[in-house]
Protein backbone atom coordinates (compact mmCIF):
# COMPACT_ATOMS: atom_id res chain seq x y z
CA UNK A 1 0.00 0.00 0.00
CA UNK A 2 1.15 3.35 -0.80
CA UNK A 3 -0.97 5.17 2.03
CA UNK A 4 0.91 5.36 5.93
CA UNK A 5 1.17 2.60 7.87
CA UNK A 6 -0.14 4.32 10.97
CA UNK A 7 -1.56 1.36 13.50
CA UNK A 8 -5.39 2.26 13.40
CA UNK A 9 -7.50 2.59 16.80
CA UNK A 10 -8.24 -0.93 18.42
CA UNK A 11 -4.17 -1.87 18.06
CA UNK A 12 -3.54 -3.71 21.00
CA UNK A 13 -6.60 -5.11 21.71
CA UNK A 14 -8.31 -4.30 25.15
CA UNK A 15 -10.99 -6.31 26.12
CA UNK A 16 -14.30 -3.79 25.62
CA UNK A 17 -12.85 -1.00 23.60
CA UNK A 18 -14.82 1.77 23.59
CA UNK A 19 -17.26 1.93 20.37
CA UNK A 20 -15.88 3.04 16.95
CA UNK A 21 -17.04 6.13 15.59
CA UNK A 22 -18.17 5.20 12.21
CA UNK A 23 -19.84 7.39 8.85
CA UNK A 24 -21.27 5.49 5.61
CA UNK A 25 -21.20 7.67 2.52
CA UNK A 26 -23.74 5.77 0.06
CA UNK A 27 -25.62 3.84 3.25
CA UNK A 28 -28.32 3.07 1.12
CA UNK A 29 -26.32 1.23 -1.21
CA UNK A 30 -25.54 -2.08 -1.72
CA UNK A 31 -22.07 -1.71 0.44
CA UNK A 32 -23.94 0.43 2.93
CA UNK A 33 -26.40 -1.68 3.57
CA UNK A 34 -24.01 -4.86 3.98
CA UNK A 35 -21.53 -2.47 6.29
CA UNK A 36 -24.71 -1.76 8.37
CA UNK A 37 -26.24 -5.37 8.39
CA UNK A 38 -22.08 -5.91 10.08
CA UNK A 39 -22.37 -2.93 12.45
CA UNK A 40 -25.88 -4.68 13.57
CA UNK A 41 -24.38 -7.75 14.24
CA UNK A 42 -22.34 -6.67 16.95
CA UNK A 43 -24.35 -4.14 19.06
CA UNK A 44 -21.86 -1.67 21.32
CA UNK A 45 -19.21 -1.98 18.65
CA UNK A 46 -20.19 1.48 16.78
CA UNK A 47 -21.58 4.64 16.89
CA UNK A 48 -22.93 6.11 13.84
CA UNK A 49 -21.97 9.50 12.73
CA UNK A 50 -23.32 10.50 9.84
CA UNK A 51 -25.28 8.54 7.36
CA UNK A 52 -25.86 9.60 3.32
CA UNK A 53 -27.73 9.02 0.39
CA UNK A 54 -28.01 9.97 -3.13
CA UNK A 55 -32.22 11.12 -3.20
CA UNK A 56 -33.45 8.04 -1.11
CA UNK A 57 -34.79 10.25 1.77
CA UNK A 58 -36.97 6.91 2.71
CA UNK A 59 -34.90 4.71 3.52
CA UNK A 60 -32.20 7.31 4.63
CA UNK A 61 -34.77 8.10 6.97
CA UNK A 62 -35.25 4.89 8.23
CA UNK A 63 -31.68 3.43 8.64
CA UNK A 64 -30.80 6.66 10.18
CA UNK A 65 -33.38 6.46 13.10
CA UNK A 66 -32.40 2.50 13.89
CA UNK A 67 -28.83 3.36 13.96
CA UNK A 68 -29.19 6.71 15.83
CA UNK A 69 -26.68 8.46 13.34
CA UNK A 70 -26.19 12.07 13.95
CA UNK A 71 -26.50 13.26 11.15
CA UNK A 72 -28.12 12.31 7.95
CA UNK A 73 -27.15 14.07 4.33
CA UNK A 74 -29.14 13.70 1.08
CA UNK A 75 -27.43 14.75 -1.85
CA UNK A 76 -29.72 15.93 -3.93
CA UNK A 77 -31.68 19.12 -2.76
CA UNK A 78 -35.29 18.19 -3.83
CA UNK A 79 -35.02 15.16 -1.16
CA UNK A 80 -34.34 17.45 1.36
CA UNK A 81 -37.87 18.15 2.76
CA UNK A 82 -39.10 14.33 2.76
CA UNK A 83 -36.23 13.95 5.00
CA UNK A 84 -36.68 16.51 7.46
CA UNK A 85 -40.02 15.38 7.64
CA UNK A 86 -39.71 11.80 8.58
CA UNK A 87 -36.95 12.82 11.21
CA UNK A 88 -38.64 15.49 12.24
CA UNK A 89 -38.68 14.78 16.63
CA UNK A 90 -35.98 12.67 16.34
CA UNK A 91 -32.86 14.78 17.16
CA UNK A 92 -31.53 13.69 14.15
CA UNK A 93 -29.49 16.42 12.50
CA UNK A 94 -30.71 16.88 8.24
CA UNK A 95 -28.64 18.41 5.40
CA UNK A 96 -28.73 17.96 1.84
CA UNK A 97 -26.61 19.04 -0.77
CA UNK A 98 -23.37 17.91 -2.32
CA UNK A 99 -21.21 19.80 0.02
CA UNK A 100 -23.34 18.67 2.93
CA UNK A 101 -22.61 15.32 1.84
CA UNK A 102 -18.97 16.31 1.78
CA UNK A 103 -19.65 18.06 5.64
CA UNK A 104 -20.38 15.07 6.77
CA UNK A 105 -17.70 12.91 5.23
CA UNK A 106 -15.63 15.80 7.49
CA UNK A 107 -16.75 14.87 10.91
CA UNK A 108 -14.81 13.71 13.08
CA UNK A 109 -14.74 9.65 13.40
CA UNK A 110 -12.65 6.53 13.55
CA UNK A 111 -13.51 5.43 10.40
CA UNK A 112 -15.20 6.40 7.08
CA UNK A 113 -17.01 3.77 4.54
CA UNK A 114 -17.02 5.44 1.08
CA UNK A 115 -19.52 3.53 -0.70
CA UNK A 116 -21.22 6.35 -3.27
CA UNK A 117 -21.05 5.05 -6.31
CA UNK A 118 -19.07 7.03 -9.37
CA UNK A 119 -17.46 10.35 -9.77
CA UNK A 120 -19.70 11.79 -6.99
CA UNK A 121 -17.51 9.73 -4.81
CA UNK A 122 -14.21 11.76 -5.02
CA UNK A 123 -15.48 15.12 -3.06
CA UNK A 124 -16.62 13.35 -0.06
CA UNK A 125 -13.75 10.94 -0.40
CA UNK A 126 -11.16 13.93 -0.27
CA UNK A 127 -13.09 15.59 2.66
CA UNK A 128 -12.76 12.76 4.71
CA UNK A 129 -9.10 12.70 4.75
CA UNK A 130 -7.59 13.89 7.77
CA UNK A 131 -10.93 13.77 9.93
CA UNK A 132 -11.13 10.15 10.15
CA UNK A 133 -8.18 7.71 11.39
CA UNK A 134 -9.34 4.64 8.42
CA UNK A 135 -11.17 5.51 5.27
CA UNK A 136 -12.70 2.04 3.62
CA UNK A 137 -12.79 3.02 0.23
CA UNK A 138 -15.50 1.04 -1.88
CA UNK A 139 -15.72 3.89 -4.14
CA UNK A 140 -12.97 2.68 -7.18
CA UNK A 141 -13.73 6.04 -9.32
CA UNK A 142 -11.77 7.96 -6.49
CA UNK A 143 -8.85 5.74 -7.16
CA UNK A 144 -9.56 5.75 -11.29
CA UNK A 145 -10.22 9.47 -11.53
CA UNK A 146 -7.89 10.85 -8.95
CA UNK A 147 -5.60 8.36 -7.69
CA UNK A 148 -2.43 10.26 -6.96
CA UNK A 149 -4.01 13.37 -5.86
CA UNK A 150 -6.08 11.21 -3.97
CA UNK A 151 -3.45 9.29 -2.18
CA UNK A 152 -0.63 11.80 -1.90
CA UNK A 153 -3.59 13.99 0.55
CA UNK A 154 -4.13 10.88 2.49
CA UNK A 155 -0.90 10.56 3.14
CA UNK A 156 -0.61 14.21 4.04
CA UNK A 157 -3.60 13.70 6.37
CA UNK A 158 -2.59 10.52 8.04
CA UNK A 159 -5.26 8.79 6.87
CA UNK A 160 -5.09 4.86 6.68
CA UNK A 161 -6.70 3.72 3.19
CA UNK A 162 -8.36 0.22 2.96
CA UNK A 163 -9.77 -1.11 0.28
CA UNK A 164 -13.41 -2.37 0.41
CA UNK A 165 -13.40 -3.38 -3.15
CA UNK A 166 -13.12 -8.12 -2.98
CA UNK A 167 -9.95 -8.01 -4.87
CA UNK A 168 -7.74 -5.08 -3.76
CA UNK A 169 -8.55 -6.54 -0.26
CA UNK A 170 -7.74 -9.92 -0.82
CA UNK A 171 -4.05 -8.95 -2.25
CA UNK A 172 -4.13 -6.20 0.53
CA UNK A 173 -4.11 -9.21 3.15
CA UNK A 174 -1.29 -11.11 0.75
CA UNK A 175 0.62 -8.09 0.04
CA UNK A 176 4.10 -8.32 2.12
CA UNK A 177 4.80 -4.58 1.98
CA UNK A 178 8.23 -5.72 3.21
CA UNK A 179 9.11 -7.78 0.87
CA UNK A 180 7.53 -5.90 -2.09
CA UNK A 181 10.59 -6.53 -4.21
CA UNK A 182 10.43 -9.96 -4.48
CA UNK A 183 7.00 -9.56 -5.85
CA UNK A 184 6.69 -10.36 -9.17
CA UNK A 185 2.95 -10.08 -10.23
CA UNK A 186 -0.52 -9.18 -8.56
CA UNK A 187 -2.80 -11.05 -10.17
CA UNK A 188 -7.00 -10.29 -9.84
CA UNK A 189 -10.02 -12.18 -10.70
CA UNK A 190 -12.89 -11.89 -12.61
CA UNK A 191 -15.89 -13.57 -12.55
CA UNK A 192 -16.82 -13.25 -16.35
CA UNK A 193 -20.56 -11.57 -15.68
CA UNK A 194 -23.26 -12.65 -17.15
CA UNK A 195 -21.49 -13.10 -20.57
CA UNK A 196 -19.28 -14.99 -20.34
CA UNK A 197 -19.85 -17.44 -22.91
CA UNK A 198 -22.01 -15.48 -25.22
CA UNK A 199 -21.24 -15.34 -28.28
CA UNK A 200 -19.78 -12.20 -30.21
CA UNK A 201 -22.41 -12.14 -32.74
CA UNK A 202 -25.19 -12.33 -29.87
CA UNK A 203 -23.62 -9.09 -27.61
CA UNK A 204 -25.55 -6.51 -29.90
CA UNK A 205 -28.35 -7.58 -28.41
CA UNK A 206 -28.54 -8.03 -24.57
CA UNK A 207 -30.40 -6.35 -23.20
CA UNK A 208 -30.26 -4.23 -19.88
CA UNK A 209 -32.54 -6.93 -17.52
CA UNK A 210 -29.82 -9.92 -18.87
CA UNK A 211 -26.70 -7.44 -18.03
CA UNK A 212 -28.23 -7.13 -14.62
CA UNK A 213 -28.26 -10.51 -13.99
CA UNK A 214 -24.92 -11.19 -12.48
CA UNK A 215 -24.19 -14.74 -11.67
CA UNK A 216 -22.30 -14.37 -8.94
CA UNK A 217 -22.18 -11.35 -6.96
CA UNK A 218 -25.50 -8.69 -6.11
CA UNK A 219 -24.19 -5.37 -6.49
CA UNK A 220 -25.73 -2.25 -7.11
CA UNK A 221 -26.97 -1.25 -11.36
CA UNK A 222 -23.57 0.46 -12.49
CA UNK A 223 -20.95 -2.01 -10.96
CA UNK A 224 -23.30 -4.98 -12.52
CA UNK A 225 -23.04 -3.37 -15.50
CA UNK A 226 -19.62 -2.68 -15.22
CA UNK A 227 -18.74 -6.51 -14.45
CA UNK A 228 -21.17 -7.46 -17.61
CA UNK A 229 -19.09 -5.27 -20.12
CA UNK A 230 -15.74 -6.16 -18.07
CA UNK A 231 -14.75 -2.53 -17.71
CA UNK A 232 -15.03 -3.51 -13.83
CA UNK A 233 -12.04 -5.45 -14.19
CA UNK A 234 -10.16 -2.51 -16.00
CA UNK A 235 -11.03 0.15 -13.59
CA UNK A 236 -9.83 -2.63 -11.00
CA UNK A 237 -6.09 -2.61 -12.87
CA UNK A 238 -6.52 0.82 -12.88
CA UNK A 239 -7.54 0.90 -8.83
CA UNK A 240 -4.66 -1.52 -7.89
CA UNK A 241 -1.79 -0.08 -9.77
CA UNK A 242 -2.73 3.17 -7.63
CA UNK A 243 -2.62 1.24 -4.35
CA UNK A 244 0.22 -1.32 -4.74
CA UNK A 245 3.80 -0.30 -5.94
CA UNK A 246 3.87 -2.71 -8.73
CA UNK A 247 4.80 -1.92 -12.96
CA UNK A 248 1.59 -1.99 -15.20
CA UNK A 249 3.50 -5.01 -16.72
CA UNK A 250 3.25 -7.05 -13.32
CA UNK A 251 -0.68 -6.90 -13.20
CA UNK A 252 -2.91 -9.21 -14.70
CA UNK A 253 -6.28 -10.47 -14.87
CA UNK A 254 -7.77 -14.14 -14.18
CA UNK A 255 -11.29 -15.21 -15.66
CA UNK A 256 -12.44 -17.74 -12.40
CA UNK A 257 -16.30 -18.23 -12.92
CA UNK A 258 -16.64 -19.70 -9.45
CA UNK A 259 -15.87 -16.15 -7.67
CA UNK A 260 -13.87 -18.04 -4.66
CA UNK A 261 -10.43 -16.96 -4.95
CA UNK A 262 -10.20 -12.66 -5.16
CA UNK A 263 -6.92 -11.89 -5.57
CA UNK A 264 -3.35 -13.19 -5.81
CA UNK A 265 0.01 -12.19 -5.23
CA UNK A 266 3.36 -13.98 -6.83
CA UNK A 267 6.43 -13.92 -5.19
CA UNK A 268 9.72 -14.80 -6.98
CA UNK A 269 10.52 -17.33 -4.76
CA UNK A 270 7.44 -19.46 -6.30
CA UNK A 271 5.35 -18.87 -3.99
CA UNK A 272 1.53 -17.46 -5.28
CA UNK A 273 -0.07 -16.29 -1.95
CA UNK A 274 -4.02 -15.89 -2.22
CA UNK A 275 -7.21 -15.03 -0.61
CA UNK A 276 -10.25 -17.26 -0.83
CA UNK A 277 -14.03 -16.62 0.07
CA UNK A 278 -17.86 -17.03 -0.39
CA UNK A 279 -18.45 -13.98 -2.87
CA UNK A 280 -19.87 -12.09 -0.07
CA UNK A 281 -19.15 -8.32 0.20
CA UNK A 282 -19.55 -8.47 3.96
CA UNK A 283 -15.97 -10.28 4.41
CA UNK A 284 -14.06 -7.27 2.87
CA UNK A 285 -16.02 -4.68 4.47
CA UNK A 286 -15.96 -6.47 7.96
CA UNK A 287 -12.05 -6.92 7.60
CA UNK A 288 -12.43 -3.43 7.06
CA UNK A 289 -14.23 -2.47 10.32
CA UNK A 290 -12.02 -4.51 12.31
CA UNK A 291 -8.62 -3.96 10.99
CA UNK A 292 -5.76 -4.08 12.37
CA UNK A 293 -7.75 -7.34 13.77
CA UNK A 294 -9.85 -9.58 12.69
CA UNK A 295 -13.09 -10.13 14.16
CA UNK A 296 -16.05 -12.79 13.24
CA UNK A 297 -18.62 -12.00 10.63
CA UNK A 298 -21.82 -13.81 9.81
CA UNK A 299 -20.50 -14.39 6.76
CA UNK A 300 -20.89 -18.43 5.54
CA UNK A 301 -17.42 -19.89 5.90
CA UNK A 302 -15.90 -21.22 2.24
CA UNK A 303 -16.85 -25.31 1.87
CA UNK A 304 -14.08 -25.97 -0.42
CA UNK A 305 -15.46 -29.32 -0.79
CA UNK A 306 -18.57 -28.26 -2.08
CA UNK A 307 -17.25 -26.04 -4.38
CA UNK A 308 -14.98 -28.72 -5.70
CA UNK A 309 -13.40 -27.38 -8.96
CA UNK A 310 -11.79 -23.82 -8.92
CA UNK A 311 -11.02 -23.16 -12.69
CA UNK A 312 -8.91 -20.13 -14.31
CA UNK A 313 -8.93 -18.68 -17.96
CA UNK A 314 -7.69 -15.61 -19.56
CA UNK A 315 -10.08 -13.16 -20.40
CA UNK A 316 -11.31 -12.78 -24.06
CA UNK A 317 -10.38 -8.65 -24.61
CA UNK A 318 -12.06 -9.24 -28.53
CA UNK A 319 -15.00 -9.94 -27.20
CA UNK A 320 -15.01 -7.43 -24.59
CA UNK A 321 -13.47 -4.56 -25.85
CA UNK A 322 -13.73 -2.27 -22.63
CA UNK A 323 -10.92 -4.17 -21.30
CA UNK A 324 -8.32 -3.18 -23.09
CA UNK A 325 -9.68 0.27 -23.47
CA UNK A 326 -8.73 0.35 -19.46
CA UNK A 327 -5.53 -0.98 -19.79
CA UNK A 328 -4.63 1.18 -22.83
CA UNK A 329 -5.51 4.31 -20.19
CA UNK A 330 -3.52 2.83 -17.05
CA UNK A 331 -0.88 2.63 -19.80
CA UNK A 332 -1.12 6.36 -21.40
CA UNK A 333 -1.72 7.39 -17.82
CA UNK A 334 -2.03 11.22 -16.63
CA UNK A 335 -5.87 12.26 -17.46
CA UNK A 336 -7.20 9.15 -19.39
CA UNK A 337 -7.98 6.72 -16.68
CA UNK A 338 -10.29 10.16 -15.20
CA UNK A 339 -11.86 10.34 -18.91
CA UNK A 340 -12.28 6.51 -19.07
CA UNK A 341 -14.52 6.38 -15.91
CA UNK A 342 -16.51 9.64 -17.15
CA UNK A 343 -17.46 8.48 -20.82
CA UNK A 344 -17.83 4.83 -18.86
CA UNK A 345 -20.51 6.76 -16.45
CA UNK A 346 -22.30 8.25 -18.93
CA UNK A 347 -22.54 5.29 -21.31
CA UNK A 348 -23.69 3.28 -18.67
CA UNK A 349 -26.40 5.58 -17.66
CA UNK A 350 -27.37 5.51 -21.32
CA UNK A 351 -28.00 1.88 -21.36
CA UNK A 352 -29.53 1.49 -18.51
CA UNK A 353 -31.78 3.77 -19.53
CA UNK A 354 -32.37 1.83 -22.97
CA UNK A 355 -30.60 4.74 -24.45
CA UNK A 356 -28.07 2.86 -26.26
CA UNK A 357 -27.15 -0.75 -27.03
CA UNK A 358 -24.76 -2.84 -24.94
CA UNK A 359 -21.35 -2.51 -27.36
CA UNK A 360 -22.30 1.10 -27.46
CA UNK A 361 -21.11 1.45 -24.44
CA UNK A 362 -17.50 0.65 -25.34
CA UNK A 363 -17.70 3.01 -28.80
CA UNK A 364 -18.83 5.76 -26.41
CA UNK A 365 -15.47 5.70 -24.16
CA UNK A 366 -13.18 5.06 -26.87
CA UNK A 367 -14.40 7.77 -28.94
CA UNK A 368 -14.19 9.99 -26.01
CA UNK A 369 -10.85 8.82 -25.21
CA UNK A 370 -9.74 9.85 -28.41
CA UNK A 371 -11.34 13.47 -28.65
CA UNK A 372 -9.77 14.53 -25.80
CA UNK A 373 -6.39 12.74 -26.33
CA UNK A 374 -6.87 14.29 -29.87
CA UNK A 375 -7.16 17.85 -28.56
CA UNK A 376 -3.85 17.32 -26.40
CA UNK A 377 -6.57 17.44 -23.10
CA UNK A 378 -5.37 14.32 -21.02
CA UNK A 379 -3.45 16.06 -18.28
CA UNK A 380 -2.91 14.77 -15.04
CA UNK A 381 -5.71 16.21 -12.35
CA UNK A 382 -3.31 18.21 -9.26
CA UNK A 383 -6.87 19.23 -7.81
CA UNK A 384 -10.15 18.52 -6.95
CA UNK A 385 -11.18 21.65 -9.31
CA UNK A 386 -8.84 20.35 -12.03
CA UNK A 387 -10.55 16.47 -11.78
CA UNK A 388 -14.31 18.00 -11.71
CA UNK A 389 -13.36 19.78 -14.99
CA UNK A 390 -12.04 16.94 -16.90
CA UNK A 391 -14.63 15.01 -15.89
CA UNK A 392 -17.23 17.30 -17.22
CA UNK A 393 -15.49 17.72 -20.76
CA UNK A 394 -15.09 13.83 -20.94
CA UNK A 395 -19.26 13.90 -19.67
CA UNK A 396 -20.07 16.26 -22.46
CA UNK A 397 -18.31 14.88 -25.21
CA UNK A 398 -19.53 11.13 -24.24
CA UNK A 399 -22.82 12.84 -24.03
CA UNK A 400 -22.72 14.38 -27.71
CA UNK A 401 -21.25 10.73 -28.57
CA UNK A 402 -25.14 9.15 -27.34
P1 LIG B 1 -25.32 1.40 -5.19
O1 LIG B 1 -25.85 1.96 -6.45
O2 LIG B 1 -25.98 0.21 -4.62
O3 LIG B 1 -25.33 2.54 -4.05
C1 LIG B 1 -24.79 3.80 -4.30
C2 LIG B 1 -24.94 4.71 -3.10
O4 LIG B 1 -24.49 6.02 -3.48
C3 LIG B 1 -26.38 4.89 -2.64
O5 LIG B 1 -26.40 5.14 -1.26
C4 LIG B 1 -26.82 6.14 -3.41
O6 LIG B 1 -27.93 6.80 -2.82
C5 LIG B 1 -25.56 6.97 -3.31
N1 LIG B 1 -25.45 7.97 -4.35
C6 LIG B 1 -25.75 7.83 -5.67
N2 LIG B 1 -25.48 8.96 -6.35
C7 LIG B 1 -25.00 9.84 -5.44
C8 LIG B 1 -24.54 11.17 -5.51
N3 LIG B 1 -24.52 11.85 -6.67
N4 LIG B 1 -24.09 11.77 -4.39
C9 LIG B 1 -24.11 11.13 -3.20
N5 LIG B 1 -24.53 9.86 -3.07
C10 LIG B 1 -24.97 9.21 -4.17
O7 LIG B 1 -23.78 1.16 -5.43
P2 LIG B 1 -22.84 0.02 -4.80
O8 LIG B 1 -23.04 -0.04 -3.32
O9 LIG B 1 -22.97 -1.21 -5.59
O10 LIG B 1 -21.40 0.60 -5.12
C11 LIG B 1 -20.86 1.69 -4.40
C12 LIG B 1 -19.38 1.83 -4.76
O11 LIG B 1 -18.70 0.66 -4.29
C13 LIG B 1 -19.12 1.90 -6.27
O12 LIG B 1 -18.03 2.74 -6.49
C14 LIG B 1 -18.75 0.47 -6.64
O13 LIG B 1 -17.90 0.40 -7.76
C15 LIG B 1 -18.02 0.03 -5.37
N6 LIG B 1 -18.05 -1.41 -5.16
C16 LIG B 1 -19.24 -2.04 -4.98
C17 LIG B 1 -19.30 -3.41 -4.76
C18 LIG B 1 -20.60 -4.10 -4.49
O14 LIG B 1 -20.60 -5.29 -4.16
N7 LIG B 1 -21.73 -3.45 -4.60
C19 LIG B 1 -18.08 -4.22 -4.78
C20 LIG B 1 -16.87 -3.45 -4.94
C21 LIG B 1 -16.87 -2.09 -5.13
P3 LIG B 1 -29.46 6.49 -3.29
O15 LIG B 1 -29.80 5.16 -2.72
O16 LIG B 1 -30.22 7.59 -2.70
O17 LIG B 1 -29.43 6.49 -4.80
Amino acid sequence: MTANMDPGPGAGGSASPAPRRLSILGATGSIGLNTLDLVSSEPGRFEIEALTAGRNARELAELAVRFSARIAVVADPAAYAELRDRLAGTGIEVAAGSEAVAGAAARPTDIVVSAIVGFAGLAPSLAALGSTRILALANKETLVSAGPLFLGAATRAGTRILPVDSEHNAIFQVFEAENADTISEVIITASGGPFLRTPKSELAAVTREMALRHPKWSMGPKITIDSATLMNKGLELIEAYRLYPVSVDQLSILVHPQSVVHGLVRYKDGSLLAELGVPDMRTPIGYCLAWPERRPTTVKPLDLSAVGTLTFEAPDRDRFPCLPLAEAAMRRGDGAPCVLNAANEVAVEAFLADRIAFLDIARVVEATLGKIDGEGGLMEPDSLAEATELDGRARKIALACL
